[in-house]
Parts: C-alpha cells; sequence; structure tokens
C-alpha cells in the first residue's frame, strides 16, 4: 500500500488532484486549514495505486507518495 500523505497547511483546495485520480478515491474534505481552504484527502488510502496523478497535478506541492 503507497503512503500517500497531504500537507493540509498548503492546501489551496482547488479540486484540480480529485479530477485526476484514476481510482477516485481523492476528494474535498469538509475540514479547512488555516487560511480557511478546505482541503484534499484520500478517502481509501488502500486503493492508491501510487500512480502520481494526483501529485503530479497538484501545482502547490501538497502530496508526498512513498513507494
Ligand atoms: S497516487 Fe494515483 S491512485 Fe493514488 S490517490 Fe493519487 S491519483 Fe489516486
Ligand atoms: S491539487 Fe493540491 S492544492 Fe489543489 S485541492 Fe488538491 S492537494 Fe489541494
Amino acid at each position: 500500500m503507497a503512503n500517500i500523505k497531504f500537507d493540509e497547511a498548503l492546501c489551496k483546495g482547488c479540486g484540480l488532484c480529485v479530477t485526476v485520480c484514476p481510482r477516485k478515491i481523492v476528494s474535498m474534505s469538509n475540514r479547512s486549514n488555516e487560511k480557511g481552504y478546505f482541503v484534499a484527502e484520500v478517502t481509501d488510502k488502500s486503493s492508491c495505486t501510487a500512480c502520481g496523478a494526483c501529485f503530479s497535478m497538484c501545482p502547490d506541492v501538497v502530496i508526498t507518495i512513498e513507494r
């Protein structure tokens, strides 16, 4: 299982990562960070294939993936 992490403090809630996940396991949460943005999260880490699509899409380098 990939270890995927979102640095929520950096997320600006743009939702781009949600659109590209082929497994449809990234969604916007109802938590907001210190800047007031709702942050993205992975809802089912066990289904993540570590494909890197969300990592590549994020303009703010929020996401890290350890394989
Ligand atoms: S690495 Fe791929 S499968 Fe995993 S959450 Fe990101 S886009 Fe989805
Ligand atoms: S692409 Fe990056 S900044 Fe945008 S919602 Fe996803 S994690 Fe947050």
